[in-house]
């Protein structure tokens, strides 16, 4: 497994002629996974809006106008209403989100906390995307059965500062090094089409692809460009790009479970599918990403058919943890206060939008 990929090696493979990059993709592909398997993951917004960050693509952020509506943090029995229902409709794993900079210790993260418990009892894999954690918090998250964490890095570190002020490139690195600290699994990965360059988009697959291990999912996103946030105007990305970056992903990250994440509601199943032969090996399934939309999932196992692909069945990767009930725990609440940066530095689109939703609100 090769880690110290540079800059300059990823531009080449990104570049090389479309038919050569995919040949290549699609054989390195096969050599490491099967290729007519794919998993699928749904993608549950336990907690939304208010955010207090400032991140240039999301609509959650409390700071802009946008027209999603927010909630308090699901119940526990909500949730494994919806895991019952993403399991009966192929998916192997949910993924909880919650619009936060960071988790809090507290009654709320212990109600996550029970989430994951609940739902690696309905043995379905279980990630969560809190923001920032502390290394005690990413053990706690083990111990209940958590089998990954998703933190993306968004682009390369010069961009991420174009994009969020409210927090650093190494407050994500440190993050991911503490889920490291466990069995948890990594999925880490970022956004194309906010406005980067291809040098930022090689630049954060050298970030991921020199981690040590690699992540084991790596979500690639195209933009969802949502009217009142900064990016509102960015154009589409368009297919060839995303079917670039998919298969230089899978190149330089032979094991990973590279996802085809945000954006497929303006694919085509032409574009998918050329997706899926260079690499792409994972989706996420359900009618909401979040807070933006994604394929319906009978129109998801209508391109699998028609594609001969199958959902993967959960654990196939890595055997499923252990679920330690919360009296149990060897792990205290230590009510820690962590100092994650606050770079603060002025992004002007990311000012403009503020401005707009102050009138408009
Ligand atoms: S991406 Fe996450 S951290 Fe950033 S504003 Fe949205 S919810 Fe908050």
């Amino acid at each position: 497994m090769k880690h110290n990929w540079t800059k300059e090696e990823i531009l080449e493979i990104y570049n090389k002629p479309m038919m050569e990059l995919l040949y290549e993709a699609a054989s390195v592909h096969r050599q490491h996974h099967n290729p007519n398997q794919v998993q699928v993951s749904t993608l549950l917004s336990i907690k939304t809006g208010g955010c207090p960050e400032d991140c240039g693509y999301c609509p959650q952020a409390a700071r802009y106008h946008t027209d999603i509506e927010g909630n308090d943090l699901m119940s526990v029995q909500q949730v494994k209403a919806q895991a019952l229902r993403a399991k009966s409709g192929g998916s192997s794993r949910v993924c909880m989100g919650a619009a936060w900079r960071n988790v809090k210790d507290g009654p709320e993260f212990d109600q996550v906390l029970e989430m994951v418990r609940t739902i690696n009892k309905l043995d379905m894999e279980v990630c969560c995307t809190l923001g920032m954690i502390t290394e005690n918090q990413a053990k706690r998250l083990a111990e209940a059965g958590l089998y990954a964490y998703n933190h993306n890095l968004d682009s390369s570190e010069e961009y991420y500062e174009e994009v969020i002020s409210t927090r650093g490139y190494q407050d994500r690195l440190d993050t991911i090094d503490n889920v490291r600290k466990t069995n948890v699994t990594v999925c880490s990965g970022g956004i194309i089409g906010m406005g980067e360059s291809i040098e930022d988009r090689a630049g954060m697959l050298v970030a991921l692809a020199t981690l040590s291990p690699q992540p084991e999912s790596v979500p690639i996103n195209a933009l969802v460009a949502v009217e009142g946030t900064p990016l509102e105007e960015q154009e589409p990305v368009p297919i060839w790009e995303m079917i670039r970056m998919v298969a230089t992903t899978r190149i330089v990250m032979p094991q990973t479970q590279v996802r085809l994440s945000a954006g497929r509601t303006s694919m085509s199943r032409e574009g998918q599918a050329m997706c899926f032969f260079a690499g792409a090996n994972s989706i996420f399934a359900g009618d909401k990403l979040l807070t933006t939309p994604n394929p319906d999932v009978n129109e998801d196992m209508k391109m699998f058919e028609m594609l001969g692909l199958q959902p993967m069945k959960p654990f196939v990767k890595k055997a499923q943890p252990e679920t330690v009930e919360a009296q149990y725990s060897q792990y205290k609440d230590l009510g820690e206060k962590p100092k994650w940066s606050r770079p603060g530095h002025k992004i002007d689109r990311n000012e403009q939008a503020k401005a707009a939703a102050k009138v408009a609100k």
